[in-house]
Parts: C-alpha cells; sequence; structure tokens
C-alpha cells in the first residue's frame, strides 16, 4: 500500500509539472507570436517614412549634377527631416515594445496640433510621389484650426492615409486634404483625405481596419502592403479620444474619403 501511495505521489507530481511545463510552453508561444506580430507592425511603421528618405536621396543621386544647387539642398534637407521623423518612430517603436506591443498614448503627450502644419510636414513626405506621378494636391484648412492630440501619431496616420490614397489611385489622379469644425455635442474637428481612386464597398469600409486585411484584389497585386497601416491608424486616432471612418460609393473612379475626428484644441 505504501508503494502505491508512493508511486501515486509521483505520478501526481509528474502530472503537475507537466502542466507546468506545457502552460510555460504556450506562455512561450504567444509571446513569440506578440514578437513576430510586433515586428510585423514596427516595419510597417518605418517602411512608409523610409521610403520618402530613399525618395530624395536617389533625386539627388541621379539628377545631382544637372539640379540646381538650392534644389539640391533642399532635397537634401527634406532627406534629412525625414531621417529625423524615423529617429522619432524608432523610440516609439522601442517604447511599444517594452509595453508588450500596446501602443499607449500617454495623456501627457496630447497637446494642441496645427492641422495646416501637420498637413505640410505630410505633404513634404509624399511631395517626390506627387511630383512623380503627377498630381494635384488641393489642400483647405483655416490656418489657426487646431486639434487635440500627439503630434507625431497625427502625422503618422495622416502619411498612413495619404500613402494609401497614391496606392490605391491612378498617377495623375488628384489628393484633396480638408479640414472643418463640426459641431456636436462637444466641438470637434473633422480632417478629410480624398482619393479619386478604386474606391471601398461600404460591405468592406469597416473590414479594411482589421489586422492584416487586404481587399481581395491587391492581395496579389504589384501594389506593396502588409494590411496593418489602417489597423495602428484607427488604434492611435482612437487612443487620442477620435474617430476614423471611410466614405465611399465603391464605384471605381469615384475615390474614398478617410474621415478624422478629433477634439478641437
Ligand atoms: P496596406 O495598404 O499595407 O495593404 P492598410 O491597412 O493601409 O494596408 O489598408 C488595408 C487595405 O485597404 C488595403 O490593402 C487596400 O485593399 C484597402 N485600401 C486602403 N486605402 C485605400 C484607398 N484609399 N482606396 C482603396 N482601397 C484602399
Amino acid at each position: 500500500a505504501q508503494d502505491f501511495s508512493e508511486q501515486a505521489a509521483v505520478a501526481f507530481t509528474n502530472a503537475r509539472l507537466y502542466e507546468r511545463l506545457r502552460n510555460a510552453h504556450r506562455r512561450l508561444q504567444e509571446l513569440d507570436q506578440m514578437k513576430d506580430q510586433f515586428m510585423m507592425t514596427a516595419s510597417h511603421e518605418l517602411r512608409t517614412p523610409l521610403t520618402a528618405v530613399q525618395g530624395y536621396i536617389e533625386l539627388v543621386v541621379q539628377y545631382g549634377d544637372v539640379l540646381p544647387p538650392e534644389e539640391r539642398a533642399d532635397f537634401l534637407e527634406k532627406a534629412r527631416r525625414g531621417c529625423d521623423e524615423l529617429t522619432m518612430l524608432l523610440s516609439n517603436v522601442m517604447d511599444a515594445s517594452r509595453l508588450e506591443r500596446d501602443v499607449i498614448i500617454r495623456p501627457a503627450l496630447l497637446k494642441r496640433v496645427s492641422v495646416s502644419e501637420a498637413f505640410e510636414s505630410v505633404t513634404l513626405m509624399i511631395e517626390p510621389n506627387l511630383t512623380r506621378e503627377k498630381r494635384e494636391l488641393h489642400v483647405q484648412v483655416a490656418d489657426d484650426l487646431s486639434v487635440q492630440a500627439d503630434p507625431m501619431r497625427l502625422r503618422q496616420v495622416l502619411l498612413n492615409v495619404c500613402v494609401n490614397a497614391l496606392k490605391y489611385s491612378e498617377p495623375g489622379t488628384p489628393l484633396y486634404l480638408s479640414a472643418s469644425v463640426y459641431q456636436a455635442p462637444g466641438a470637434v474637428v473633422s480632417i478629410d483625405v480624398t482619393d479619386r481612386g478604386k474606391g471601398i464597398a461600404p460591405e468592406d469600409q469597416e473590414l479594411v481596419f482589421q489586422r492584416f486585411y487586404r481587399l481581395e484584389g491587391d492581395v496579389n497585386s504589384p501594389v506593396r502592403g502588409s494590411g496593418l497601416g489602417l489597423y495602428i491608424s484607427r488604434r492611435l486616432i482612437e487612443a487620442m479620444g477620435g474617430k476614423i471612418w471611410i466614405t465611399s460609393s465603391g464605384i471605381p473612379g469615384e475615390g474614398s474619403t478617410f474621415t478624422i475626428q478629433l477634439p478641437m484644441a
């Protein structure tokens, strides 16, 4: 009887050990997945400004000897600003990493951000594409219009949405940026980014905000993407107390409008 209870005790201990090992293994697998997920998100965030920097440097390398010196200096300055943006992004990415991939926006980071200044810095980033693809950019915003936001994160979202507008529309078609005050229960600012691209059908307008979601026609197209940009954008805007949504008929050529609503400052 003693033997049996000893065996039972050993079996019991083994079972408990096994259970603990299995839990530890499961936890490790989860952490590993989180790490992969985080790497995907981080590289997506970094790719966009990096593309702009590459664009400007390429212009200087290719046309350096025929460019007027001022223009050369201007391109290099823009590349440098892109590097600043990358440095900022990188430190935020590290932040997020420490918080186990959760993008946290501390209330202290929310400040008064001029919408026209945010438009300007985003325009600077996409300027090489606009020129290369012969697109008109129409901007409509009152100088003194400001929102309550984390300036870097707002720029990041605007850049994501603008880059999409260019990616999913034909070269030569225009891009519109506008902002206006909207009197809800409290005063909010609506920022619209409108393209004349292929549009997004009403039934897809929520899906594209899901992580890794890309529309069917885009999955195997040469237009590269990770399906993370809009997911990150919505997370960021909601963390700032705002909303982001799409208006589009889904008819190609009529395009889409991305509306970002944030508290007025
Ligand atoms: P990515 O562009 O990297 O694939 P996003 O999360 O930014 O990822 O966008 C998700 C999907 O939404 C895109 O793959 C595309 O199918 C669709 N989409 C985004 N913006 C537009 C747009 N302006 N016009 C048409 N489709 C769009």
